[in-house]
């Protein structure tokens, strides 16, 4: 399961406490299997971001990078 908060009378959603726009106070906290879809709200282009960064991250440490 997945933490998302989308701050009160907003519908973007965030999952990643390194984003910016990660809600601390004011927010709607959601536990989900499953990330939102278009009728639940919006997502946060800056966690989409952390996402990939933290895919690679994650590619490095399995030893499987490319020369
Ligand atoms: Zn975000």
């Amino acid at each position: 399961m997945q933490i998302y908060r989308r701050l009160r009378g907003f519908s973007t959603w965030h999952w990643h406490r390194n984003c910016s726009g990660w809600p601390a106070n004011n927010y709607v906290e959601e536990s989900r299997a499953t990330r939102p879809n278009e009728n639940d709200g919006r997502l946060c282009r800056e966690c989409t971001v952390w996402d990939s960064l933290e895919a690679k991250e994650q590619e490095k440490k399995s030893g499987r990078t490319k020369k």
